[in-house]
């Protein structure tokens, strides 16, 4: 019975994955200038590979850049570390220009040290400003591995959104999906589940099936976006989720980003790189 279960998850996440390769999906987050605020060198690649993988894409136009809180100097390997995140970021066609790293003695990586949420909220804003960033991404009130310096980027973004709401480039901030420890470990199998309880797919549904009903999947323009065109529009420019599959070229791309982070891999990051859902799949939530 565990067995056919297991066969039918399989063959579901066979199916969803060979969907997400047609690419009808497409991310609202084209021609803008886009900030990944991370804790430690390696968070870009070990939680956020498809998320950079899609929004680095040429054909988007988007500007991407890292802002790197730590050096993660944890174990003293700071100034290595630091190279390895440039190496990695280039991986996903992001120029070292394109890379802050802040070396504050109030940010040091530390899963013991307690950042303040207002001096990550003030240096989001600070390089919001300075690069005219309209849209945030980071981690959420769970940080993926639950590391308090993750968790300190969502409190301080949490922040950034009530003190400089109003007099901020920013106009949407994005946060990265934890899932349960069992669901982190299942890879590709993992995305039957995730397409089951996402709100990403709605702008699909709205274009397809919702608003404008079946008419437009006849090809009939009649009742095209009648029950709500600014729901169903907003639904499309700003959507509440946003879902990012890697194609196998991404994954391999944030492989051999992965592997630029030398000083970090040990024997259970390389497990992780095979197993892990977040090597493949990127659910965000807005939460501005
Ligand atoms: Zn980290």
């Amino acid at each position: 019975m565990m067995l056919y279960a297991f066969y039918a998850l399989a063959l579901g996440a066979l199916g969803a994955y060979a969907f997400f390769q047609v690419r009808l999906l497409k991310t609202p987050l084209t021609k803008t200038s886009i900030v990944l605020a991370i804790a430690h060198p390696d968070d870009e690649v070990m939680f956020f590979g498809p998320t950079l993988a899609e929004l680095t894409r040429p054909e988007h136009g988007n500007t991407v850049r890292v802002l790197c809180m730590s050096s993660g100097n944890h174990d003293g390997l700071g100034e290595v570390r630091k190279k390895e995140l440039i190496n990695s970021c280039k991986a996903f066609g992001i120029r070292e220009s394109h890379v802050t790293i802040l070396e504050r003695e109030e940010l040091k990586d530390g899963p013991k040290e307690l950042w303040d949420p207002s001096l990550v909220g003030d240096q989001m804003n600070l390089f919001a400003k300075k690069h005219n960033i309209e849209t945030i991404i980071t981690f959420d009130e769970k940080g993926v591995s639950g590391h308090t310096n993750h968790i300190a980027l969502y409190v301080g973004l949490t922040y950034f959104i009530q003190t400089f709401k109003e007099r901020t480039p920013v106009k949407t901030c994005y946060v990265l999906k934890t899932v349960p420890l069992l669901r982190k470990y299942a890879s590709l199998l993992d995305l039957p589940i995730t397409m089951l309880f996402t709100e990403a797919l709605m702008p699909l549904v709205a274009e397809y099936i919702g608003a404008g009903g079946a008419a437009n999947l006849l090809g009939g323009q009649a009742g095209a976006g009648a029950a709500n065109p600014v729901a169903a529009r907003n639904q499309k420019l700003r959507p509440l989720e946003l879902l990012f599959v890697s194609s196998p070229a991404a994954v391999l791309q944030a492989k051999g980003a992965m592997e630029k982070h030398e000083s970090q891999m040990v024997w259970f990051r390389k497990i992780y790189v095979v197993v892990s859902r977040y090597m493949a799949i990127n659910e965000l939530r807005r939460v501005m």
